[in-house]
C-alpha cells in the first residue's frame, strides 16, 4: 500500500513487515494536546506523593502482568532482541519507576539552606520544589521504552503532565506506553502521545510545553535548542557520543575482553553510550584483541531463539553510516579482525572488531552507532587519557586496572558525564544515578536526584524572623550608611563571627539612625 503523508507506517526490522500504521498528530492536534496537558496539570500538582506513588506502583504492575508482550513488540519494532527488552528496558524502567515512586517526596521535600551569618539576623531561608506543567518528552527509536517511560514517570512524580512524541521508528511502542498509564489509572491527559516524524516533534516544541526531554543527534538537538528559545522553553538535551574504553596493562583481561564485546555490540552498537573508541596499553594490546576477537566470533546474528545476541540495526540509514565508517578504517590502513559485512539485503551487520585504529581516522570521531570496536593503542597514562579526551562528545567513559587508585586518578580526568571504573555502558540503567553529557553529548542531566530536579521550578522562601526593625542598607543613604557599608565589605563579608562583631556599634548607630528617620 503506498504510504499516506498523513500516516507513518511502522516495520519490522529485522524481516521489514509492516507492523502497522497510524495518523500523524497534525501541529493543531499538538498543541491541543500541550493545552489539555496544562489543564490537566491543575489538578494533577495538587496530588499527594502517596497518589502519585499508588498510580506510577499500579503502571509497574501493568507492565510486569504484559511483560513478555511488551518484551516482543519492543523486539519487533525496534530490531533489538527479547533479551535485551528485557534486560535493558524493562528491567532497569521497572526499578526507576519503583524508586522514584518511594523516594520522590524525600527528594522533595523542603530543604533548609545555610545563610551563614544572615541567621544572626534572625533570618532563615529554605527551597521548595514547585511542578513545571507540561513536559514534553522527544526521545530516539534506540531506546523507546525505557527513555521515555522513566522520564514520564519522573515527571509525573514530581507533579508534572508529559506529552511524548515518539520516534516514528518504533511510534507501537510509544502509544504502548500511553496504554500503561491509562489502564494503572492516571487520569486522562496526565499522559499523551502524539505520533509523527520529525515534524510532529517540531510541533511540540513550537507548542511551548514548559519543558522538552531530548535524546537523539546532536543535530537535532541544536535545532531544538534553537527553537525553544523561542519561548525560553528550557531542554534537557541527551545527545550522541562516542565513548572512550581504556584498559591499562594490570586489567583483568578476560574481563575488558567480555565487557568490551558487550558494551560494543549490545543493542548492535545503538546506544549513546556504547563503546566506541578502545585504548589498551600497546604492551597487552594483541593478547586482549585476540580475546575480543574470540568473543565475537561466538555471538549469533538474528535469527530466532533466546540465544540470539545481535538483532537487526533500525534503519538502512543507520546501516549506511556503519558501512561507511567501516570503509573508512580499512581506507586508512586499520585491519578488520572479524566481522565487517551486512547480511545481504538485510539490516544484519556483523559485529566488527578492527585493529590498528588511530585518533586521526574520521570514523575515530564521528559517531558510528553501530556495531563496531576499533582498537587503538597507547604508551602512558597521560596519553591514554589525552586521547580519550580528544573527541567533540564526553557521554560516558570507562577505565580498567587492578590500581584502584589508578582508576579513580584517570577517571576524573576524562571529559564524561559518566566515568565507571572495572565496568562499561550500563548506568543508564541506575535509575539513582544522574545521566547526562559533556561537551557535545548534551545538556543538563536525566536521572538521580539531578535529573529529578530538572523537572520542578525551585522556589527560595526567605523569612525575616525579627521584623521589628528596619535593615541597614535601606534608604534613604547618609555618611553613617556608606561608613557602614564599608564595614558590611570588610568584616560582614569575611565570614567571621569575630570581624563581625565589631562592626555591631556601627550596625547599630545605622539602624538607630533610619528609626529616626520613619
Ligand atoms: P534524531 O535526532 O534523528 O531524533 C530524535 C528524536 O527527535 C526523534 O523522535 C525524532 O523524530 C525527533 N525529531 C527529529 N527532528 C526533530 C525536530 N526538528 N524537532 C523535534 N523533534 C525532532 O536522533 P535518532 O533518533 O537518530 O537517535 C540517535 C541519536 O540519539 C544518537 O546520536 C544517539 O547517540 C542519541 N542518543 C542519546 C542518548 C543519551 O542519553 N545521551 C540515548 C539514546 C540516543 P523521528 O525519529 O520521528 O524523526
Amino acid at each position: 500500500m503506498p504510504q499516506r503523508t498523513d500516516e507513518i507506517t511502522s516495520t519490522d526490522p529485522a524481516t521489514g513487515e509492516e507492523i502497522g500504521r497510524l495518523a500523524v498528530t497534525s501541529p493543531e492536534e499538538v498543541a491541543d494536546a500541550v493545552t489539555r496537558g496544562r489543564e490537566a496539570f491543575q489538578s494533577w500538582r495538587k496530588t499527594t506523593f502517596t497518589e502519585r506513588k499508588r498510580l506510577v506502583m499500579a503502571a509497574r504492575e501493568v507492565i510486569l502482568s504484559e511483560m513478555d508482550e511488551i518484551a516482543l513488540l519492543i523486539s519487533r519494532e525496534s530490531g533489538k532482541p527479547v533479551a535485551e527488552a528485557l534486560s535493558m528496558e524493562i528491567a532497569p524502567v521497572l526499578d526507576l519507576m519503583q524508586h522514584f515512586a518511594r523516594n520522590a517526596e524525600r527528594l522533595l521535600k523542603p530543604r533548609r539552606i545555610g545563610i551563614g551569618l544572615y541567621a544572626l539576623m534572625g533570618r532563615s531561608s529554605k527551597m521548595v520544589y514547585h511542578p513545571l506543567g507540561v513536559v514534553g518528552i522527544i526521545p530516539a527509536w534506540n531506546y523507546p521504552f525505557s527513555i521515555p517511560l522513566g522520564e514520564a514517570v519522573m515527571a509525573l512524580m514530581a507533579g508534572n503532565t508529559v506529552v511524548i512524541k515518539p520516534s516514528e521508528l518504533t511510534p507501537f511502542i510509544g502509544l504502548k506506553i500511553g496504554e500503561i498509564f491509562a489502564k494503572a489509572g492516571f487520569p486522562v491527559d496526565a499522559v499523551q502521545v502524539v505520533c509523527g516524524a520529525g515534524d510532529t516533534g517540531a510541533a511540540l516544541v513550537e507548542a511551548a510545553p514548559d519543558k522538552i526531554m531530548f535524546t537523539g543527534s546532536v543535530a537535532t538537538g541544536k535545532r531544538i535548542a534553537v527553537a525553544a528559545a523561542k519561548n525560553l522553553t528550557s531542554t534537557v538535551l541527551e545527545l550522541g557520543g562516542k565513548d572512550p574504553m581504556i584498559v591499562f596493562e594490570d586489567a583483568n583481561l578476560d574481563l575488558a575482553a567480555g565487557a568490551a564485546v558487550w558494551g560494543a555490540f549490545c543493542n548492535a552498537g545503538q546506544s549513546c553510550s556504547s563503546v566506541e573508541r578502545l585504548y589498551v596499553h600497546e604492551s597487552v594490546a594483541k593478547e586482549l584483541t585476540a580475546k575480543i576477537v574470540e568473543r565475537t566470533k561466538l555471538l549469533k546474528v538474528g535469527g530466532s531463539g533466546d540465544d540470539v545476541s545481535l538483532g537487526a540495526m533500525s534503519s538502512e540509514r543507520q546501516v549506511a553510516i556503519v558501512e561507511d565508517h567501516v570503509a573508512q578504517f580499512i581506507a586508512d590502513g586499520a585491519r578488520i579482525e572479524t566481522g565487517g559485512v551486512r547480511e545481504s539485503d538485510t539490516l544484519f551487520f556483523g559485529p566488527t572488531v578492527i585493529s590498528g585504529a588511530n585518533n586521526e581516522m574520521r570514523a575515530m570521531q564521528e559517531e558510528t552507532f553501530g556495531p563496531t570496536l576499533p582498537i587503538a593503542t597507547f604508551k602512558t597514562e597521560e596519553e591514554a587519557i589525552r586521547l580519550a579526551n580528544d573527541s567533540e562528545f564526553g557521554l560516558t567513559a570507562s577505565v580498567w586496572t587492578k590500581d584502584y587508585a589508578k582508576g579513580g586518578r584517570v577517571a576524573e580526568q576524562i571529559e564524561a558525564g559518566s566515568v565507571c571504573v572495572n565496568e562499561v555502558l550500563y548506568t543508564h540503567g541506575i535509575g539513582q544515578t544522574p545521566w547526562g553529557g559533556f561537551k557535545n553529548s548534551g545538556r543538563g542531566r536525566t536521572h538521580g536526584t539531578e535529573g529529578l530536579m530538572e523537572l520542578v521550578q525551585p522556589q527560595h522562601i526567605h523569612v525575616n524572623h525579627l521584623a521589628l526593625l528596619p535593615d541597614a542598607w535601606w534608604m534613604p543613604y547618609s555618611s553613617t550608611a556608606v561608613e557602614t557599608f564599608r564595614g558590611f565589605a570588610t568584616k560582614f563579608a569575611s565570614g567571621s563571627l569575630f570581624k563581625t562583631a565589631m562592626l555591631m556599634p556601627q550596625l547599630f548607630r545605622r539602624i538607630f539612625e533610619l528609626r529616626g528617620k520613619k
